[in-house]
């Protein structure tokens, strides 16, 4: 029996997602497995969250909610907006879905045409591909090289956008490269959309409080006010406040693009759940400490990160400058030979070397598009950062050739 449709072969299974999988199985079976590919925070959610979640339970907040989001959570984000992007957005202009995920499945869902093209900026989150893709639209990768630090140019948007062009997606500070655009590099950008009246632009600004060496953020609608009304800006709690498991991401937009991406919403989830639209709104609203405290560890770990393979010779990593990956480049490594005797062919043969052989996750850059590198997370322990990088440095120095 063939349960699957047609349409489901043309994605695959998040790479991240396969890479843990495979990782919990040996750790089940009782291998010492040191777990880097998964990115979500390793902290608990603040317990001010937690109480006022709990509250509303109490309080009975425990029923169907309004498909775009409790008006309490529309205004917070709203305020949110203004407050941290100098963005001005009525509540009819916020949608809120059961994750960032689900915001960006929802906008191509009401937008794509079959075979209308998404820009995407290689190395880029798999999912964004795995969304378009199932939706028939075309997903189409714009490498973007280390030495530009992982960002597109404007040069190779404008030979990239064609009439066909629906979207651009664009993520800073990005996942799984760091990469992080100036408010002069999104100018830049938006001076050539500008040009392109028919292009819609998607800024995914989840990682926006993850930023190192004092580098402040800007949203691309702020950075290009003109393009407002192509614009949608794409965020969530689930790594601001360590809230991956509540499952809270919105979005603000025109009002019929919100609307169109509502109506949608309401033939899958409707409202997202009452209690942890509650939980969002104490975090959006509350006190802020926790996300500057989360901040510094994760800047540490990536200090600790870029030394350690800065000691290791046929890999590169310029430091991120933000998010909370390592996107490592190991070209000098493909055509070497494991102490087995296989040969590394690609990025992902060494991410498979390096979970059999030394028992350290790690994503493969081709789950990115773009190799040959490999990404680690670093919301992770130092003391379990250190523990991969022992290991990896030893499984580097066995491979001959
Ligand atoms: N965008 C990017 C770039 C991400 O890395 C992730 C999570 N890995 C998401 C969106 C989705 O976040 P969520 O659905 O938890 O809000």
């Amino acid at each position: 029996m063939n349960y699957a449709a047609n349409r489901l072969s043309l994605v695959s299974t998040s790479a991240a997602a396969v890479v843990s999988q495979n990782a919990r199985a040996l750790k089940a079976a009782g291998h010492d497995i040191v777990d880097l590919g998964l990115g979500q925070p390793d902290f608990d959610t603040p317990s001010h969250i937690i109480e006022a979640a709990h509250a509303a339970a109490l309080r009975g907040e425990t029923r169907y909610t309004p498909t775009a989001g409790t008006i309490e959570l529309r205004n917070a984000v709203c305020q949110k907006f203004a407050r941290d992007n100098g963005l001005t957005f009525e509540p009819e202009q916020i949608i809120v879905s059961t994750g960032a995920k689900q915001v960006i499945f929802n906008a191509f869902m009401a937008t794509l045409e079959p075979q209308q093209d998404v820009l995407l900026c290689a190395p880029y989150f798999g999912v964004y591909e795995g969304i378009v893709t199932v939706l028939g639209g075309r997903a189409r990768a714009l490498p973007c090289a280390a030495a530009d630090g992982f960002r597109l140019t404007p040069e190779a948007l404008r030979q990239a956008i064609s009439p066909n062009t629906r979207w651009l997606l664009l993520n800073s500070p990005s996942n799984p490269a760091g990469a992080v655009y100036s408010r002069e590099q999104l100018v830049a950008l938006g001076e050539v959309l500008a040009e392109h009246p028919h292009v819609l632009i998607m800024s995914d600004e989840i990682y926006e409080h993850i930023l190192f060496d004092g580098r402040s953020f800007h949203s691309f609608a702020s950075a290009c006010p003109s393009l407002a009304d192509r614009v949608l800006t794409v965020n969530g709690v689930s790594k601001a406040y360590a809230m991956t498991g509540w499952r809270i991401g919105y979005a603000g937009g025109a009002e019929p693009l919100i609307r169109a991406m509502t109506k949608v919403q309401s033939q899958i989830t409707s409202g997202t759940c009452s209690v942890s639209q509650a939980a969002a709104v104490a975090a959006l609203n509350g006190p802020q400490e926790e996300v500057a405290r989360y901040n510094a560890a994760y800047e540490r770990r990536r200090n600790v990160i870029v030394e350690r393979v800065r000691r290791i010779d046929g890999l590169t990593l310029d430091p991120p400058q933000g998010a909370f990956y390592a996107f490592i480049g190991c070209a000098a490594l493909v055509g070497r030979t494991t102490p087995e005797g296989t040969l590394i062919n690609t990025d992902a043969d060494l991410v498979d070397y390096f979970l059999h052989h030394v028992g350290v996750a790690a994503v493969p850059g081709s789950a990115y598009e773009l190799s040959p590198f490999f990404r680690l997370s670093t919301a992770t322990s130092e003391a379990s950062i250190n523990k991969a990088m022992d290991r990896i440095e030893e499984a580097v120095a066995k491979l001959q050739g």
